[in-house]
């Protein structure tokens, strides 16, 4: 099947090659006017302005009309807990009415909660309810997945969550990539025994999923009063003896060092930093390594959003995410993720649209796929409605201005 679609108003983060964007190459998204773009069995062929369209690019092809619409490529979401059995709307409501985490911990509430109702589950109700979410967030122009695990907390129950992760990557119609999170927190019958849970993530985890190959990078939520730097250390350590590229939670309450170890150990991404000191940006910008920005969970948690500005001054190659999770961003929009960088962060919406984009992509390591377009890439496209410039997007922030989005060359 090969579709052409022509008078495209704005063609966005068109690139021959792909890179990573830092610094302030971020503000640089590559965009052609007027625009046309081919697809032929799920893969981009070949674009260009209207005046470069052919007889043969239009040969055998169903032609469409975009009529004004803008297309982006979709957007790559790095960082998610999308596999969860039970929303926590309740906790929310404890919070507006002033209970400390401490008190709503003590009502049973938290990440422990998730991990009681993933033990409750069945593999089947996580996969149905994990593609239900997946299917929304594709309607809303989400085109490449991250997801966590990290409810289980104990042998089996990580598993299953890597499992239920595994059959979403084998039928998901787009690229989803795996970490293991077992590293999430203790839980409570290792709350005085570190080495007891450390030693069962790396000799009766570690083996298995390594064995089994359920999953792509090995995550700690590496924090005060969770997982020290020198744990996640020895935790990172055993995932990459097997394998497993770090992609590390860090500097989310606390500058704990979690960043510069990120860096040490050659991590994928490190993400949140929300706490960021002169020593872990100095750190970051110097490194390959990409952090990844969760400006979502400091907006419904109430806390400082993270330093964009001074990140990308320093040179630093930034991601954006949703942290899709129950407890602290229940919800997976990367449309409000790039408006919520723009209106809080001071974000431009060009950098914005790349640190969700193309930089997404390499936070997953699948930016020979997805990310921009390019030929060769998966045809993973927002269709916008009308729109008088692509800054509007994250202007207009309530308003869904998605159109359409097709997926490997079909819409959905
Ligand atoms: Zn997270």
């Amino acid at each position: 099947m090969k579709r052409v679609i022509q008078h495209i108003k704005h063609l966005v983060n068109t690139r021959t090659n792909s890179i990573v964007v830092r610094g302030s190459a971020l503000s640089q998204l590559p965009i052609i006017e007027n625009a046309f773009i081919v697809v032929e069995n799920g893969i981009i062929q070949a674009y260009g302005t209207m005046h470069e369209l052919t007889v043969d690019h239009m040969s055998g092809a169903e032609v469409i009309d975009a009529a004004g619409s803008s297309v982006l490529p979709c957007w790559c979401d790095s960082h998610t807990h999308l596999v969860f059995a039970a929303s926590r709307e309740d906790e929310f409501v404890h919070k507006i009415n002033g209970l400390t985490y401490a008190e709503i911990a003590a009502k049973g509430g938290g990440i422990l909660n998730s991990a009681r109702k993933i033990a409750q589950s069945t593999e089947d109700e996580l996969y149905l309810q994990a593609m239900t979410r997946l299917n929304e967030l594709m309607k809303l122009g989400t085109g490449a997945i991250e997801i966590k695990s990290g409810y289980g907390l104990n042998t089996d129950n990580e598993l299953k969550m890597l499992r239920v992760i595994k059959r979403i990557k084998e039928t998901a119609p787009i690229p989803v990539k795996a970490s293991f999170l077992g590293a999430h927190t203790y839980p409570l019958e290792f709350r005085e025994n570190h080495e007891g849970y450390i030693d069962q993530i790396i000799n009766e985890m570690l083996p298995i999923i390594a064995d089994e190959q359920l999953a792509d990078y090995i995550d700690v939520f590496c924090e005060e009063g969770f997982f020290s730097v020198a744990e996640t250390q020895r935790i990172c350590e055993a995932g990459i003896a097997y394998g497993l590229k770090p992609k590390i939670h860090a500097n989310q309450l606390n500058a704990s060092g979690g960043v510069e170890l990120g860096v040490k150990l050659g991590a994928i991404s490190v993400d949140h930093l929300e706490t960021m000191n002169d020593s872990a940006i100095s750190a970051l910008s110097q490194s390959v390594t990409i952090g990844t920005l969760l400006p979502t969970a400091a907006f419904f948690l109430r806390m400082p959003y993270q330093p964009a500005r001074t990140l990308i001054n320093a040179n630093a190659a930034l991601a954006l995410a949703s942290d899709f999770n129950p407890g602290s961003s229940p919800s997976g929009n990367m449309n409000f993720v790039v408006a919520l960088s723009c209106i809080q962060m001071k974000m431009l919406p060009e950098e914005a649209i790349n640190a969700a984009t193309i930089n997404g992509a390499f936070a997953m390591e699948l930016a020979n796929e997805v990310g921009s377009i390019t030929i060769g890439k998966r045809a993973n496209l927002i269709f916008t409605h009308p729109i008088p410039s692509l800054a509007y997007m994250p202007y207009a922030f309530g308003s869904n201005l998605i159109q359409k989005v097709m997926i490997n060359g079909q819409f959905i």
